[in-house]
């Protein structure tokens, strides 16, 4: 394997401690969670837009910001997901500029969640590991067991026993060693981590998760690359663990360093979380310096319910320090948003989708997004894997015999005029 030498290790987020890029994740003197470092100064002269440009468009495009020592195996076609100019649904927001980043087209398992794994999946194989797995909240577990699969490797996935059904299953599909823990998400995770100190499996978000959040960063070029190699005034984003926020905040950072966008990151970041699990969203709306961990999540939005999320500290200092803010939603606004996305846009995102563009929606009214400036929303899975959530505000549809005279009853949808025939 050959050793790239840009990527210098894993250094410690509290204390600043380098350690070798290897499975490691945490910081044994103040448990400090592990980040990789990079010398950009040798990325410079390697990186260019024409050249990421003339690359097939996915996300390894920007390999050359990515932590893999060799090519990446797997994965390979995952990201390159649309920016979509959103005119509708900024009309029903009120809003002049807006744009839809659209994860929930994202290959294979139309999440954002690809993004990560096949990075840290690709470490793993460089790692030599041949077992991976997950704690999930659902659309990770979706994500690992297919690019596991893909990859030939041994997936063992646990998830809180009382996931969405298509989640699970469309988990067990690819072969996965599927594990229901009765308990919330942060018990599995605690117990993942148990697994992984006694058997050295490759878990992605545990002892790989240095690597795997670097794949998130990939959300935040392609939103820099497809508005021109700019960046946007304010990025609306969804949070579980708190990381992909901070890495697509990360990614104008490096962006901007590297002389690929000429601008300084201005970007104000905003955090949407569901009221019934707000730990992050809590913590910078209460000015609180940590989070205080919610011990019994309770809303729709199952894919952010995180209770004590790993990055949260660092997603609540980097809000407040750009200038932007959190807010929460109820399942009710949750639902109504989900279908306000569908109907404006033609976009069906899943319960987190509507988690974002819901507090997109409260943000404006409240006045702390502006209604002039430049709007990303950030939709990072499909709606088709949480469609129970919407069944009951939607109208059943008629049904009716196989008879013209059945179609013309119906009220409304006949022409009020014969149409020519
Ligand atoms: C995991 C997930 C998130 C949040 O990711 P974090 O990096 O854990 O904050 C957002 N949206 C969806 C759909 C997810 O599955
Ligand atoms: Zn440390």
């Amino acid at each position: 394997m050959p050793s790239n030498d840009a990527v210098l290790g894993l250094k410690c987020r509290v204390c600043g401690k380098m350690y070798p890029k290897a499975a490691n994740f945490f910081c044994p003197d103040d448990s400090g969670p592990l980040e990789v470092a990079y010398d950009y100064d040798k990325i410079k002269p390697t990186v260019s837009r024409a050249k990421f440009q003339a690359r097939p468009r996915n996300m390894w495009r920007y390999k050359e910001l990515l932590p893999l020592d060799g090519e990446p195996t797997v994965g390979p076609q995952v990201g390159g997901t649309p920016l979509v100019r959103a005119d509708r649904l900024a009309d029903a927001l009120g809003v002049e500029r807006l744009w839809i980043k659209n994860d929930a087209v994202n290959f294979p398992t139309l999440s954002f969640k690809d993004r990560v794994v096949s990075v840290a999946l690709s470490k793993a194989r460089e790692l030599g590991m041949k077992m991976v797995g997950c704690a999930s909240t659902g659309n990770l577990a979706n994500s690992v067991a297919a690019l596991g699969a893909s990859a030939g490797l041994d997936t063992v996935i646990l998830v809180p026993a009382d996931l969405e059904k298509t989640k699970i299953y469309g988990t067990a599909v690819y072969g996965a060693k599927v594990v229901k823990v009765s308990g919330t998400y942060d018990q599995v995770n605690r117990l993942c981590t148990q697994i992984v100190m006694k058997y050295g499996w490759g878990f992605v978000n545990v002892n790989l998760r240095p690597f795997y959040a670097e794949g998130s960063k990939t959300v935040g070029f392609e939103i820099a690359e497809d508005l021109g190699w700019r960046f946007p005034q304010h990025v609306v984003c969804p949070m579980a663990g708190g990381a992909l926020i901070g890495k697509i905040h990360k990614a104008f950072t490096e962006l901007s360093r590297l002389g690929l966008v000429d601008q300084e990151v201005t970007t104000k970041m905003y955090g949407a979380q569901a009221t019934g699990c707000n730990p992050i969203a809590d913590c910078v709306k209460s000015n609180r310096e940590r989070h205080k961990p919610i011990k019994t999540p309770n809303t729709i939005c199952k894919s952010l319910a995180i209770g004590d999320p790993a990055d949260g500290y660092f997603a609540a200092q980097l809000i407040k320090n750009s200038g932007g803010w959190a807010e929460d939603v109820t399942d009710a606004e949750i639902v109504e948003a989900m279908q306000l996305l569908a109907k404006t846009e033609g976009i069906f995102g899943e319960t987190a989708g509507g988690t974002t563009v819901a507090v997109a929606k409260k943000l404006i009214e409240q006045g702390r997004i502006p209604r002039n400036e430049e709007i990303v929303i950030c939709v990072t899975g499909n709606g088709l894997k949480t469609q129970d959530c919407v069944f009951e505000a939607l109208d059943e549809p008629a049904t009716i015999k196989p008879a013209l005279a059945d179609f013309d009853a119906l009220a409304g949808l006949a022409a009020a005029e014969p149409a020519l025939v």
